[in-house]
């Protein structure tokens, strides 16, 4: 986890900050919204500091916030949870997945994720002690199509060995939304090798066209499932770090009882904020899908103009572009070329692959669209300059 010097690495989605505020380019690399959220959430968290809510919560979360987690998932999904025993509450979806993965693996345990996968994966999954195997998405042949598994090289990575699958859908880097078939594959792996199921579903209200299916409402899967979400990504407040884990009572209490060492509780006037977000109407959760899609083509059009091959999202805040059509094989050299170019900031998918796999996503970059159309129409602007 330490750089060759000795230093902490700073994250790639840091580092880009870094050279987004040092260069004054537009920053589309780090996954935040320049815009704030909803105003009911914003301020039912300053009436709760008002009100005193200030001092530790209970360690699974507040109550109402886990009525309300549970409320979201039956409206949603159908889900019918006991908020007592099946919900925690978490210092984002990192805190749930750091919890999770100390609490689920031994020493020596595998883990199977799809690659391209979010950093956090691989720094996680080494701290608590697992083997990390992936399965890469294949980039698509037409913009039309999205990053997918095979499923056969799918089939082959789970095996006896495999503790745990993880999944992200919506999938960063790439946009993809799963599919049923590939969801029921994963289901269907995780009984015969007796794995769990951990998935990562921080996108789940950000698609376009593609319905997010949740893996834990497919037959069987959900005693051996721990689904993870926050609220920065709905509510457009990702440095609140309110994030929430549900699964069966079992493995959500060997979870809390390594979140109580990690964080022990966080965020207490967040949480009935939360509870306020969780509980808007479906308009508002349809109207940032909606929101969204409309900055997704406002990027894609820019990008595609200035010459990029991209892979259209279905969900997620990222677009994938490839950026040999501009003269870049080397998307790393790319990015930290583009400021320069043209005052635009983006990641390289490099980033987001263990070493073995870096070569054959070498060229590709992520874009963020998830900013106000101003910034993305001012960075196609700049972007349509390159070639
Ligand atoms: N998982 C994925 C796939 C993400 O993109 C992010 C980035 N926000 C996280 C987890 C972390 O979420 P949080 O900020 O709630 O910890
Ligand atoms: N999830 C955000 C992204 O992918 C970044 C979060 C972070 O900086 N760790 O850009």
């Amino acid at each position: 986890l330490l750089a060759d010097d000795g230093s902490v690495a700073a994250s790639i989605f840091a580092e880009m900050s870094a050279l987004a505020a040092r260069t004054g380019a537009l920053n589309l690399g780090q996954g935040f919204p320049d815009e704030d959220g909803p105003p009911e959430v914003l301020e039912a968290a300053q009436r709760a500091i008002r009100d005193g809510v200030n001092q530790y919560p209970p360690g699974r979360g507040m109550p109402v916030l886990r009525a309300a987690i549970a409320g979201h998932q039956k409206r949603f999904y159908g889900l019918d949870l006991d908020a007592d025993s099946e919900i925690l509450v978490t210092a984002g979806a990192t805190e749930a997945l750091a919890a999770t993965l100390l609490a689920l693996l031994e020493p020596g345990d595998e883990v199977v994720t799809f690659e391209p996968f979010y950093d956090a994966y691989g720094g996680l999954i080494a701290l608590a002690g697992g083997i990390h195997r992936t399965v890469p998405l294949r980039a698509p042949g037409s913009v039309t199509e999205t990053f997918q598994p095979d499923l056969d090289v799918l089939r082959a990575a789970v095996t006896d060995k495999t503790r745990l699958i993880l999944v992200n859908d919506p999938h960063n880097p790439t946009g993809a939304v799963f599919t049923a078939e590939t969801l029921t594959l994963i289901v269907e792996l995780a009984h015969r090798h007796d794995a769990l199921i951990v998935t990562d579903e921080v996108y789940e209200h950000l698609t376009f066209g593609a319905r997010h299916i949740p893996i834990s409402t497919l037959p069987g899967a959900w005693e051996r499932t721990v689904t993870i979400s926050s609220g920065g990504k709905t509510f457009s407040t990702t440095g609140w770090k309110v994030g929430w884990l549900s699964g069966p009572a079992a493995l959500v209490t060997a979870i809390l009882a390594v979140k109580q060492f990690l964080t022990y509780v966080n965020g207490a006037p967040f949480q009935p904020a939360m509870a306020v977000g969780l509980d808007l109407p479906d308009s508002y959760f349809s109207g940032i899908a909606a929101v969204l899609k409309a900055k997704r083509d406002t990027l894609a059009t820019g990008l595609t103009r200035a010459g990029f091959t991209i892979a259209l999202p279905q969900g997620s805040y990222f677009i994938v572009a490839d950026a040999r059509p501009v003269g870049y094989t080397d998307g790393a050299q790319f990015c930290r070329a583009l400021p320069g170019l043209a005052g635009v900031v983006a990641v390289p998918i490099s980033a987001f692959c263990s070493p073995d796999h870096r070569a054959e996503y070498a060229s590709l970059v992520r874009f963020a669209y998830c900013k106000t159309t101003d910034v993305l129409t001012r960075a196609a602007a700049n972007l349509a300059t390159l070639s």
